[in-house]
């Protein structure tokens, strides 16, 4: 009986754990697929990265485009670029973006929102109700 019950304690206690492993399974960005023509790149899964951020892709390109110091145009379901950049260099602004807009700080699950309030942006956290001000991209 005591044997059942440190079991029941110990199911009890990986709860959390499992949660939240479960929440950032559901959470996984695919590598980013770049091809690189001429001088331009073309970032091929653009689409299928927004998604999984559910983010306008307008505001991931205007802040990928801005950390590149470059310009970036839609073609199609891609993302175009002017000039060579890497996939390491991209992955790295890629994950910039998602830890200034998307992960949520209090609890840094990507349940998140971005609402405007007077001006002000926030990222609002369906996971742990928080709130936090970010600025505008
Ligand atoms: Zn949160």
């Amino acid at each position: 009986m005591d044997d059942y019950e440190s079991l029941l304690d110990r199911a009890r206690a990986q709860v959390p754990d499992d949660a939240f492993r479960r929440s950032g399974e559901r959470f996984q960005v695919p590598e980013v697929q770049l091809m690189v023509q001429g001088n331009r790149t073309i970032w091929q899964n653009f689409q299928e990265i927004i998604t999984v951020l559910n983010r306008p892709g307008k505001e991931v390109m205007k802040f990928v485009a801005g950390q590149l110091a470059t310009a970036g145009t839609f073609e199609g379901s891609t993302a175009v670029f002017q000039g060579k950049f890497t996939p390491d260099v991209v992955e790295e602004v890629l994950n910039r973006y998602i830890n200034s807009y998307v992960k949520c700080p209090v609890c840094s699950r990507p349940d998140t929102s971005i609402v405007k309030e007077k001006q002000v942006y926030y990222l609002s956290c369906s996971a742990c109700g928080a709130k936090t001000s970010i600025r505008p991209i």
